[in-house]
């Protein structure tokens, strides 16, 4: 049984009161892990390390030390990266093929951030000739940084990476529910030799989190989560205005034109919906499609639906696991009993799917919910499950007034032939990230975030980066002269 605890000041460690956490697999409903459950108390004590290794030599690393750091990382990350992927995999439910390209990425990552850290060098402003003016990017202190249970170390590494290039330091509080790749690679980053403090690990649960958020000796919190705990965070974060990078939830309008390639088009539906069994921000749940030929895509959809293969993300033939909570499973569940309510058509899914592989463990069927319109709840609220909720639009500017109505403004999709109208498109609609003829590709090299309630700040690109770090304009007169302004 794998039995984790906290890293605090460079020490591995039990939580003061000793609090544990049975971690369950989502396929099963088996304890795979005892995890360290710490409190208030826990997170205090990782805060005053990484303050103190802020105040201390940490400081004086250099552009060159950090972003060799963080290729350090990258290539213990691929020395390890089955071993993570499989850990994924046991925690999340979502397969291992999935898993694998989450570890591919995270190690992207890492190499990303130390290429621009290492390319950072200031400027040097126009300035008389007996001045020195310098534009400098310093580190904003201690970072907390706190991620959801859906991609457990990816969130984290778009936060570490940065966190740790820019010179800061770290406190992480991963998902109490997926805290183990978050454990194992603080083991990499334990094997370094950073100084003690430098990276803290605290797996807790929401006061854990709000501690971070509360803490005046916190400089910058990064959150990944749902909206709910953002506002929270938000809030708390005026104790000492500390930065904050807020990557909340999204309703994703995938929009198909009638000009579209209409078998990509079908193929990436159901990707941009079904890929974590739809438990990503960014999944493309909300499907819109044009009047002339909406019935027959859903008819291609109905035919696909029931040849997805759900089961055990470690079984090579897996398309589908199962969702990752209890919770999860009531509220999608819930979520679409209220849409069939509402008036929209089950075409396929619903439910739990039958077999006695299925009895135990968080298993839902993919499911599609036709002639939803854009007034109901469901075509509103997040669902993070693997439900597609289809509407009819019959004009362009329908179809843009209905995807742009919505709080939320993370990922957007558009499905057309027409280059004209993909460019109005993707120009109009109010997303952080808008694909045209696709559906999920990120990268290091471009921004991730949301508009309006989906968040504040970016993650990825020089941004992501540019986000842990405080501008200075540094002036040195060489030569100060007094001026006789006042009184001379
Ligand atoms: P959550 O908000 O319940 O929890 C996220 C993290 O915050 C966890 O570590 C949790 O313990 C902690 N937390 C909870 N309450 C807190 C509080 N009051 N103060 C401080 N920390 C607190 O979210 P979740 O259920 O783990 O994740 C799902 C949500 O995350 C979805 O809404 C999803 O859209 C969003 N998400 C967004 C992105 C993005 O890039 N925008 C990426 C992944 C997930």
């Amino acid at each position: 049984m794998i039995q984790t605890q906290l890293y605090i000041d460079g020490q591995w460690q039990s939580p003061i009161d000793r609090g544990t956490r049975a971690i369950v697999s989502p396929a099963d409903e088996s304890v795979i892990a005892q995890a360290a459950e710490a409190t208030r108390a826990d997170a205090r004590l990782a805060i005053a390390a990484a303050r103190k290794a802020f105040d201390g030599p940490w400081r004086q690393t250099t552009i060159r030390d950090r972003a060799k750091l963080l290729n350090k990382l990258a290539e213990l990350i691929d020395r390890d990266a089955d071993k993570l992927a499989h850990l994924e995999s046991l925690n999340t439910g979502k397969t291992l093929t999935e898993s694998r390209t989450d570890m591919g990425d995270i190690a992207a990552t890492f190499r990303y951030f130390a290429g621009l850290v290492a390319s950072e060098s200031g400027a040097v402003n126009e300035a008389p000739h007996h001045v020195i003016s310098r534009t400098l990017r310093e580190p904003v202190g201690v970072c907390g940084l706190i991620t959801p249970w859906n991609y457990p170390l990816l969130q984290a590494a778009w936060k570490i990476a940065p966190a740790l290039g820019a010179g800061n330091t770290v406190v992480i509080k991963p998902s109490n529910l997926t805290p183990l790749t978050t454990h194992h690679f603080t083991q990499l980053v334990a094997e370094l030799d950073l100084p003690p403090g430098v990276f803290n690990l605290v797996t807790g649960g929401a006061e854990v989190g709000a501690e971070l958020a509360e803490s005046l000796d916190v400089d910058l919190v990064s959150f990944t989560g749902g909206a709910f705990a953002g506002e929270s965070i938000m809030k708390a974060a005026t104790g000492n205005f500390k930065r904050i990078g807020l990557e909340l939830g999204g309703k994703n309008p995938n929009i198909v034109f009638a000009d579209a390639d209409l078998d990509a088009a079908v193929d990436y539906a159901l990707n941009a919906a079904f890929f974590h069994a739809g438990q990503v921000c960014s999944a493309g749940s909300r499907l819109m499609v044009e009047d002339s030929i909406y019935d027959a895509f859903i008819g291609r959809l109905a035919e696909r639906l029931p040849r997805i293969v759900i089961g055990n993300g470690f079984h090579g033939e897996t398309q589908m696991g199962p969702v990752q909570s209890a919770q999860q499973h009531e509220k999608i569940l819930g979520m679409v009993q209220a849409g069939i309510a509402e008036g929209a058509r089950l075409v396929h899914g619903g439910k739990r799917p039958a077999g006695d592989v299925y009895k135990k463990g968080y298993w839902l069927e993919p499911t599609l919910l036709a002639d939803v319109t854009a007034e109901m709840k469901i075509a509103k609220e997040e669902i993070f499950g693997p439900v597609i909720t289809a509407e009819r639009f019959r004009s362009e500017a329908e179809a843009l007034r209905a995807a742009n109505d919505t709080p939320y403004g993370l990922a957007a999709a558009v499905w057309t032939r027409d280059l004209d109208k993909a460019n109005r498109m993707s120009r109009a609609l109010r997303f952080g990230t808008v694909w045209v003829n696709d559906y999920h590709p990120y990268f290091p090299e471009a921004p991730w975030g949301g508009y309006k309630a989906s968040g504040i700040g970016r993650e990825l690109a020089r941004i992501g980066l540019d986000e842990y770090t405080e501008l200075k304009h540094s002036y040195i007169n060489l030569a100060p002269k007094a001026m006789g302004w006042f009184g001379a």
